[in-house]
């Protein structure tokens, strides 16, 4: 992949991180709001329960994104970004620019899903 095409998934990879940074930091904010709010109505109580548990569930995805954006930016330090992590064939820059964060070609990817949940049968 030549430089120009690196640096226009870079600028992709540092505006989902910032989104996502922004994201993480307004998820832990309502979480702290609603674990403050001190509500003694039991009707309420469950309400603000979900809405807790959501709004940790919400923070906890968006940080395996900002995980896995900061895994991406590393790669392109690193050299390896758009190769593939499991045969080190370049990944399709359709598929990139789908799932910038992608560690896998298409193909690998397939395969390594398919081996999920079978990793104590001997398939060869
Ligand atoms: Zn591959």
């Amino acid at each position: 992949m030549n430089q120009e095409r690196i640096e226009h998934f870079r600028s992709i990879l540092l505006d989902q991180l910032r989104k996502h940074t922004e994201y993480v930091r307004e998820d832990t904010a309502a979480a702290q709001e609603l674990n403050d709010d001190g509500v003694k109505d039991s009707v309420d109580m469950s309400l603000m329960d979900h809405n807790k548990e959501l709004a940790f569930r919400l923070g906890e995805r968006e940080s395996k994104m900002v995980a896995d954006i900061d895994q991406a930016l590393l790669r392109i330090e690193e050299g390896t970004y758009g190769e593939c992590a499991r045969c080190g064939q370049p990944i399709d820059e359709r598929r990139l620019e789908a799932l910038p964060t992608a560690r896998y070609d298409a193909a690998c990817q397939t395969a390594i899903e398919a081996e999920d949940g079978e990793d104590d049968i001997a398939t060869l």
